[in-house]
């Protein structure tokens, strides 16, 4: 917990505005985080150079750790912007002199990649400028390399000092490329991440009735026209109606009412084959779609529904009682569109309501 807030408190100082209005917090937060690991960077360079005993690297090492710290320092005072070139130009300042000095085994001119990296994640719209400082950087390490190649390091360096540098300076690039991709990438996942929930939740809410949980009208149609489309196996229709629901409703109350809704919507989803599509056509009428059955064994499985539901006792509150739907079924006869359907299924329904309800018409 206290290392929790230590870390927190760490973290919010590196965030921490520049005082200025409109500025990134991101973008001063990947500067000051840059700065640190530039000056963690020239520390381990001077204790290298200090146990390997050379006294002139150490000298000219000594200086980076001073100047890194007042960029940090001094980020809290200036405008992000101005912190930002800042530190661009310490890291390309820096980067020359360690090539002049040591020359080019020491690997440090891949630094010019995490500036690269680090302009173009930048929030700053500056297009035309971006892309000529990415020509500067390029050039600028091909005259470095050019240059190297025709002069001698004026400190050369022995070997095992050239490859402790070269594996630090490999090291602390990673680092820098890492954090800068990290800190910038990161919002951008986020982002992405709460878009897809939001779009998810969104055609949720556009399929779903909200007291049910069922589907809705909308995306019913939608189904039966693409099932209807690619039919392939035989496919049965019902369209069903609680019996007498008005009075459920006048006698026990309207969120009595509610609860019948939604226990013959739960009894639906338990009590049919599992491929069936379950939706609330209206009001108190369902459609069962059943994509594999002809109309027997729809049929059947209606019956064994029928029955549950007969068995299902609501509390009225002073009373208990039952309630009963009525069922019309159809099969799909291959060339039918989904308005005959649904009418003959209509039809079969007001056929069983006027026949004594609490039946199956086929
Ligand atoms: P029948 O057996 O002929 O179908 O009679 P019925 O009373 O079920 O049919 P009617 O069309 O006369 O009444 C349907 C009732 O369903 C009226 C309406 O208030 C009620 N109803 C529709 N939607 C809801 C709802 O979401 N919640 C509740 N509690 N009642 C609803
Ligand atoms: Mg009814
Ligand atoms: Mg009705």
């Amino acid at each position: 917990m206290k290392e929790n807030s230590v870390f927190a408190t760490i973290y919010e100082n590196i965030c921490r505005d520049t005082g200025k209005q409109n500025e990134s917090a991101k973008l001063i937060a990947a500067v000051r985080l840059l700065t640190l690991s530039m000056l963690l960077h020239s520390l381990v360079c001077c204790v290298l150079v200090s146990i390997m005993g050379h006294v002139g690297a150490l000298v000219f090492s000594m200086f980076s750790p001073v100047l890194f710290l007042a960029v940090f320092v001094l980020s809290y005072r200036w405008s992000t912007f101005v912190s930002y070139c800042i530190l661009n130009i310490c890291i390309l300042f820096w980067s020359c002199l360690n090539i002049y000095y040591f020359g080019w085994n020491i690997g440090i001119q891949h630094f010019f990649v995490v500036l690269l990296v680090f302009v173009f994640f930048c929030k700053y719209k500056h297009e035309p400028a971006k892309i000529v400082y990415s020509v500067f950087l390029l050039l600028l390490r091909l005259f470095l390399y050019y240059y190297c190649r025709s002069n001698a390091p004026s400190t050369p360096l022995d070997d095992n000092l050239t490859n402790a540098m070269q594996t630090v300076n490999t090291f602390f690039i990673f680092l820098c490329l890492g954090l800068v991709a990290y800190l910038f990438s990161s919002s951008t996942q986020e982002m992405e991440g709460k878009l897809i929930e939001y779009n998810r939740k969104l055609m949720k809410q556009a399929n779903t009735d909200t007291l049910t949980g069922l589907y809705n009208r909308r995306r019913t149609m939608e189904y039966l026209e693409n099932l209807l489309k690619a039919a392939e196996t035989q496919i049965s229709i019902c369209l069903c109606d609680i019996d007498h629901f008005k009075r459920v409703n006048d006698t026990y109350g309207h969120d009595v009412g509610d609860v019948v809704l939604k226990k013959i919507s739960e009894t639906f989803q338990k009590r049919l084959p599992p491929d069936t599509f379950i939706s609330r056509w209206g009001g108190e009428e369902f459609l069962l779609i059943f994509p594999r059955l002809n109309g027997d064994e729809a049929s059947t499985a209606l019956e064994t529904l029928r029955q549950k539901i007969r068995e299902i006792t609501f509390d009225g509150g002073f009373e208990s009682f039952t309630i009963s739907l009525t069922y019309g079924l159809v099969e799909y006869d291959y060339h039918s569109d989904i308005t005959t359907l649904l009418k003959e299924a209509d039809e079969k329904l007001y056929i069983g309501k006027e026949g004594g309800r609490d039946r199956i018409v086929f």
